[in-house]
């Protein structure tokens, strides 16, 4: 993937290096429910995070620490100084410039003006407008402040545990996030948040599913349309890298890996099959209106 000729955005904050939480690999062995990309409540309480559709379900395996806390943020490390490489720094402020660009003219075709969201990089864990965020959740978008958090040490995780390294495969885990925000500036969010209000759990996960889908749908949307002096981005192997990582992070297989069976009932984010699906719509229509979920 190409990103020289991208402007790196300025809608940034690097809270890296101010402690709070716990990181992964906190107690060993804990495994999250809601491990990957998902979508906070605008209704979350500081401390208690709730999904936009459904709880967050810990499942931890082994003992020890990790996981959602109840309480505001520990001092570990608190150190104050940004522990952000100047790489992964000037990485993740080019795919979001990439991702302003993009969404802001395919907002223009359609006579709308693209509002960006912001992108919080932390350490371990930081405040939300949605309650306090962990990482070890993965990368999240919260409605009420409008912004991404992630914290970086989560593509160590992708490329490691998950088995899906690569920039671009990275790069779709953001564009995943500013899917989200693009569902929040559609009112997408809301409207899902009201039926999801008077649905059963799993009709509230189905719901969830399909908001998910959209996302990497975007994604794809995002990948398709994003150009630099030279052309489209993707550079040979970056389809394949962003597939890779769709399919590690399905929860079918998340699933299997965690807990040795799989219930369906209980999917968030749709099946590893599903989400290879969606980031692909996306990258072959290069259309958001393909994006039907
Ligand atoms: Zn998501």
């Amino acid at each position: 993937m190409r990103l020289g000729g991208e402007g790196p955005s300025g809608n940034f904050e690097d809270r890296t290096g101010q402690g709070g939480g716990f990181g992964f690999g906190g107690g060993g062995g804990n495994m999250l429910g809601c491990l990957l990309p998902f979508v906070m409540s605008r209704f979350g309480f500081v401390g208690v995070i709730i999904l936009l559709l459904g709880y967050c379900v810990l499942s931890q395996i082994g003992g020890g620490g990790g996981g959602l806390v109840p309480s505001g943020p520990t001092t570990s490390a608190p150190s104050g100084q940004s522990t952000l490489s100047p790489q992964m720094r000037d990485f993740l402020t080019r795919v979001l410039g990439s991702t302003e660009e993009t969404w802001g003219e395919i907002f223009a075709k359609n006579g709308q003006r693209y509002t960006p969201t912001t992108m919080v990089a932390y350490t371990s864990g930081t405040q939300t407008a949605c309650g306090f965020g962990q990482a070890a959740m993965g990368p999240f978008y919260c409605p009420n402040d409008k912004k991404i958090y992630i914290d970086p040490a989560f593509f160590n995780e992708l490329s490691r545990r998950f088995g899906a390294p690569g920039d671009f495969a990275m790069a779709y885990v953001i564009a995943h996030e500013v899917g989200h925000h693009i569902q929040d500036l559609e009112g997408r969010l809301d409207e899902a948040h009201n039926s999801q209000a008077r649905a059963s759990e799993a009709e509230g996960n189905a719901m969830q599913v399909k908001i998910e889908l959209q996302a990497d749908c975007y994604a794809g949307v995002w990948a398709a349309n994003a150009r630099d002096a030279q052309g489209n981005i993707l550079e040979p192997g970056d389809v394949e890298e962003g597939m890779r990582a769709a399919e590690a992070i399905g929860d079918d297989t998340l699933q299997k890996q965690s807990q040795g069976v799989v219930v369906p009932e209980s999917f968030t984010h749709g099946t590893s099959a599903q989400r290879v699906q969606a980031l692909q719509t996306g990258i072959k229509t290069g259309n958001p209106a393909a994006c039907k979920f």
